[in-house]
């Protein structure tokens, strides 16, 4: 098979201000070449580093041991996930520190230091072992982004029972399948949450689910909204009532390295959702690890990141990260957009955020919104941004560099996987110098590469597959009750090294840069090109806030580019419009990636973490029923939208 074609012709360069590297974890390129190169020649000894900066009740008797695909971490260690993000911050001045910083959608406050939070989790902890929640066993959490989400999922680490959190917006048979794939016992939920001004009932989808889920056999209500629910006798309890007279004594379980943490389901961009298994030693190792160098995160930072807790980004970056490194993390339960666009920038600016790290998805929506409702905030306590979770736009980079990081900000563009468990490839801020759209260089231990299909690297700026080719200590282990898919889907396409499915390509100065998935790849005459660097492209001009482009069968070119793009506010959509476009993209990357078709939208189809889903548009332009699963689908009524635009 052919490699990846690539236009994309980026060329600005961004070194770190001086000032920020004087103080940074990492303060130059050569400083990170010569940490990268001493960890790949010896990537055990390089964790074990890192490994040690975390408490163990036990120390590990080996790194790793790696059976092809299968890798232990820290083998023989004893640690708890809880402790490291709790106790261990109670011994010194600390424990009067904010931990969670929270605002509801509907601006309520609270403040959690870690003690208030190690007392809410012990408590939680204890909550759980009474209604029978054994070590061991799979607890479901569907709940608004609230503390008590981060209080249960630290009591479920405390006691060795492995969450899985299920993103507040997914329906009842999301719920339903997510429990059963993982055989939960025990759900905790709450009655409602709010969203845009809403209240989304949480309790009705849960009641709808337990009516086929055979193995649940608790439930415990968080009364957050109020509502009236229905509460079933013997099986439903009040969080406030079994809190109440629940101890504050509890004493973290030592449990194995190994041992599992959580199960967590990707947001299937892609089709059927997978139950990732992650463990604990080597998770907490490289998220506590990636959270300090990646964000160059201080004590006295005030910390944001605006994923949900259902996605791994909340995960690894809002709870587990964080939290080991004893930071004060705000956490904001609602949309960005209520009441208003500025609700981000008023957050920014009261509690004077000075690490703010969001996703394309929601920079795009800013650009849409237009910079006036940030220009009236004071966003001057921001030192760093970060983005994850799509390849982002050149152009949507310096918009973020410039309405939001005043310039003065480096950007962190972070690629990671649900799969990856942490960060593997992102700048390090003090020390990386900074090219829009790139996520850059590896991150130490990391053995990244871009390959042809027998797994050859491939030469400089072209594109092939994004593979890592040994084990990293965040690792998925398994994919939860299917080892065999768990080799297949990551182990097997390219022979001996993980692929998860997205094209890229590495520069002269070996910088990485997503090209999008390998599934959404487009062939045209005889070319194949990613999506994010026509997209990118599209982006560039200056009417355009977002685009998506697939593939249509064509019959002279194999396929031709059809692009799905939505304007900036205040621009109006004329045949006119489209020829500039279609010419812009010639300009920018060359006539091979010329649209030949070009349709504007309102909205694109994204999944319920904000991602594009080209496989449905692909349905749409070559007038094609949708086929596969649309569960994860954001919005339905998105897709008769442009089904209906088209007529
Ligand atoms: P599924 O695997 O179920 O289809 P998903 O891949 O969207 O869902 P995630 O694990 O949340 O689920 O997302 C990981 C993917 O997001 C990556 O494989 C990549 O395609 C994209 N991604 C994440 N961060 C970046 C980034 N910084 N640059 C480019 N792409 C990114
Ligand atoms: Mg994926």
């Amino acid at each position: 098979m052919a490699d990846i074609t690539s236009v994309l012709k980026e060329k600005r360069v961004f070194k770190p201000h001086k000032e920020f590297s004087r103080n940074a974890h990492v303060k130059s390129l050569t400083e990170y070449k010569k940490i990268y190169q001493a960890s790949l020649k010896n990537p055990e000894a390089f964790w074990a580093g890192k490994a040690k900066e975390l408490h163990w009740f036990k120390p590990w008797k080996k790194p790793l041991v790696w059976e092809f695909p299968n890798a232990k971490w820290f083998v023989g260690g004893k640690i708890n996930a809880s402790y490291n993000c709790l106790d261990r911050h109670l011994s010194s001045w600390r424990r009067n520190k904010a931990a969670l910083i929270w605002e509801g959608e509907n601006g309520e406050e609270r403040v959690l230091t870690y003690q208030d939070l190690h007392r809410e989790v012990c408590r939680f902890a204890n909550v759980l072992k009474a209604l029978g929640t054994m070590k061991g066993d799979r607890v479901c959490l569907y709940m608004p982004l609230v503390p008590e989400l981060a209080v249960a999922m630290l009591a479920c680490a405390r006691i060795g029972a492995a969450h899985s959190v299920i993103f507040g917006g997914f329906s009842s048979q999301a719920i339903r399948d997510r429990i059963n794939d993982a055989r939960c016992k025990i759900v905790v939920t709450a009655d409602g949450g709010y969203r845009r001004g809403a209240v989304i009932n949480l309790k009705n989808n849960v009641d709808e689910a337990l009516k086929e889920t055979p193995t649940v056999k608790q439930v415990v209500v968080l009364q957050r909204t109020k509502e009236v629910i229905h509460m079933q006798l013997g099986r439903d309890h009040w969080w406030h009532a079994l809190m109440s007279e629940a101890s504050a004594v509890n004493e973290a379980e030592p449990l194995d390295s190994e041992h599992p943490l959580y199960i967590l389901y990707t947001s299937g961009s892609t089709g059927k959702p997978k139950g990732v298994l992650h463990t604990t030693g080597g998770y907490l190792t490289q998220t506590a690890f990636t959270t300090r160098w990646v964000f160059d995160l201080k004590e006295e930072d005030v910390y944001w990141c605006t994923a949900d807790i259902g996605w791994v980004t909340g995960h690894s970056y809002v709870v587990y990260g964080p939290l080991a490194n004893g930071a004060s993390v705000v956490m904001y339960e609602g949309a960005p957009n209520w009441p208003d666009p500025s609700r981000f920038w008023r957050i920014i600016e009261k509690y004077r955020v000075n690490i703010f790290y969001t996703a394309p998805t929601a920079i795009r929506a800013f650009i849409k919104w237009g910079e006036d409702w940030p220009r009236k905030h004071n966003l001057e306590s921001l030192r760093l941004l970060g983005t994850v979770g799509e390849p982002i736009n050149p152009e949507a980079w310096m918009w973020y560099h410039r309405v939001i990081g005043g310039k003065r900000c480096p950007i962190v563009d972070t690629w990671w996987q649900t799969e990856t468990g942490a960060i593997l490839i992102s700048a390090l801020p003090g020390a990386t110098p900074l090219k829009p759209g790139s996520a850059t260089l590896p991150l130490p231990g990391i053995d990244a590469a871009v390959v042809n299909k027998e797994g050859k690297e491939v030469p400089a700026n072209s594109g092939g597959y994004l593979v890592i080719r040994r084990p990293w200590p965040a690792m998925l282990r398994t994919i939860y009750g299917d080892p065999a898919r768990y080799k297949k889907q990551y182990w097997s396409e390219i022979p001996g090294v993980y692929f998860a499915g997205d094209g890229a390509r590495r520069d002269e100065d070996g910088y990485f840069w997503v090209m999008g998935r390998i599934d959404d790849v487009i062939k045209v005459s005889g070319h194949r090109l990613g999506t994010s660097e026509i997209e990118s492209a599209l982006v560039s001009h200056e009417t355009v806030a977002e685009a998506a482009v697939v593939g249509r069968p064509d019959e002279i070119t194999g396929e031709a580019i059809a692009a799905f793009v939505t304007l900036e506010n205040g621009h109006v959509p004329s045949e006119d419009l489209k020829d500039l476009l279609r010419s812009h993209v010639t300009k920018e990357i060359g006539s091979i990636a010329r649209p030949a078709e070009i349709r504007f939208t309102d909205t694109l189809p994204k999944t319920r973490s904000g991602k594009i889903m080209r496989r449905l548009l692909r349905d749409i332009a070559s007038g094609r029923e949708t086929l596969g699963d649309t569960t994860t689908l954001e919005d339905f009524s998105v897709l008769a939208r442009l089904r209906k635009e088209e007529e």
